[in-house]
């Protein structure tokens, strides 16, 4: 059982990220990492650790990552090894960027469906399908909220997913099926996280996500389908 935490916000969210994560370590987990749409650039940018959320912490000492939007997970593995290549948030090209918690069934025949249609595959995982899966349905979905629920109605299995995409930096879009996942509401910022004492140090309102819901966060929006 892994972590997820995500913010939309008007400050830097990477110290928001890390508490976060280190308040879900009860959870249990063996990697860790989050991605950040740099204030900068607008590029996105990841860190990632194999071991403890300390681990992540020194990535980021030695490389800073600034953001006002991002999201960050801590991994159990149930697909390939427990490594840093294999820990989330799993990218398709430099367009987007995906933490998942749970299991996907049905993996396996969507890789070859991806790969066929010209995806190139960086982990051992199933939660990778879901980031190819959601940039494939992007290609003719109006925004990134429809390619989620585009590409989630494919999945079979257990999820909770969060997204972030370099094209519409101000938002979260995230879905759940099987796998827990709040939204906290802030003032003037919003979050995800699979689990409210993630988000104690920056809001007690919640609101608790039903199954198949689908979310779009942004910093003074939740749209909730
Ligand atoms: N099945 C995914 C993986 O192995 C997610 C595991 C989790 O929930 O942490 O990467």
């Amino acid at each position: 059982m892994c972590g997820i935490v995500g913010a939309v916000a008007r400050r830097d969210v990477p110290g928001i990220l890390v508490e976060g994560l280190l308040r879900l370590e009860y959870r249990g987990y063996d990697s860790a990492g989050l991605a950040v749409i740099g204030t900068n650039d607008q590029k996105l940018h990841r860190r990632r650790a194999f071991g403890k959320v300390h681990k992540l912490i020194e990535s980021l000492a030695r490389e800073p990552v600034h953001g006002t939007v991002g999201i960050a997970h801590t991994r159990w593995a149930t697909h390939g090894a427990p490594t840093e290549r294999n820990a989330h948030p799993h990218c398709s090209s430099d367009e987007l960027m995906l933490v998942h918690n749970g299991i996907i069934e049905n993996h396996t025949e969507l890789r070859k469906q991806l790969q066929h249609d010209g995806y190139v595959f960086d982990s051992e995982t199933d939660t990778e399908v879901i980031a190819h899966l959601v940039a494939r349905e992007r290609k003719t979905a109006p925004n990134l909220l429809e390619a989620v629920r585009a590409a989630t109605a494919l999945l079979e299995g257990a999820f909770a997913v969060g997204v972030i995409a370099r094209d519409e930096p101000d938002r979260i879009v995230a879905a759940r099926l099987g796998s827990p996942l709040v939204i906290g509401i802030g003032i003037g910022e919003n979050f995800i996280a699979s689990d409210v004492l993630a988000l104690r140090p920056v809001t007690d309102r919640f609101i608790v996500l039903e199954e198949g819901d689908v979310v779009e966060v942004t910093v003074d929006q939740v749209r909730l389908w």
